[in-house]
């Protein structure tokens, strides 16, 4: 199989051998699409990852072999989220699942950007989902970012009539502001891109270019930034 990996400052495409079950429980999955996450460009630009690391976790995969208690079978379309809380530790208990050590040591192996994963048994039972058949791959592919969205949201405990102002629309800031809305909160976008504001105010997001001086929103409760500094 193909994997794309991290040689010093460049991607490589390297054939490896097929990552297969090997008496594990869980699933091979073929890799349909893999999204590109801000995290994967910051470890590969300051150099975090060894050489040999397949990163993206972002996965819409199919099903190609299983052992599993659950209902999942051969053929089906997943998604899936790459760390598994423990839902026991203290930080699991206060909220704060990125602190739980299990979450950080799970993964999905090699990684997104390879054309068969293994997806383990506690990931199918805990974290993966069949995909809904009316979206397509790329929709899909936005699970695990708008979910990270979603969680931010809720974490900023907004009331009723609270105004968001979301800084920096790109795909991140779009789906922040998309969830803002549809959790029923006024919303506000700023960016430099005029591309980027017409897609914000097309979406809903009331959307200004932030060099110009004199658009007065009288207050925001919550400043939300996605730009990658
Ligand atoms: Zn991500
Ligand atoms: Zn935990």
């Amino acid at each position: 199989m193909k994997t794309a990996q991290v040689s010093g400052d460049k991607i490589i495409i390297k054939e490896v051998d097929d990552v297969c079950l090997d008496g594990r429980r869980g699933a091979i999955v073929n890799v349909l699409g893999c999204g590109l996450c801000g995290s994967d460009i910051v470890k590969f630009r300051e150099k975090i990852v060894h050489d040999g690391a397949v990163l993206g976790h972002e996965i819409v995969a199919v099903i190609d072999e299983i052992d599993s208690d659950t209902s999942f079978k051969k053929g089906d379309k997943i998604v899936t989220s790459h760390h598994i809380p423990c839902g026991e530790c203290v930080y699991c208990r206060h909220g704060n699942v990125s602190m739980c050590e299990h979450f950080k040591s799970t993964n999905i192996r090699p990684g997104g950007f390879s054309e068969k994963v293994f997806v383990s048994e506690e990931h199918l039972k805990n974290v993966a989902h069949l995909v809904p058949e009316d979206m397509t791959d790329e929709e899909i592919s936005f699970y695990e970012p708008l979910g990270c969205c979603i969680r931010a949201i809720k974490r900023c405990n907004l009331i009723e009539g609270d105004k968001v102002l979301v800084i920096g629309l790109g795909s991140i800031g779009l789906l922040m502001g998309e969830g803002i809305k549809a959790m029923g909160y006024k919303v506000y976008g700023c960016d430099l891109i005029e591309e980027r504001i017409a897609l914000g105010n097309k979406l809903g997001i009331e959307s200004y270019n932030s060099l110009i001086a004199g658009v007065n929103l009288g207050g925001v409760n919550l400043g939300v930034l996605t730009q990658y500094l």
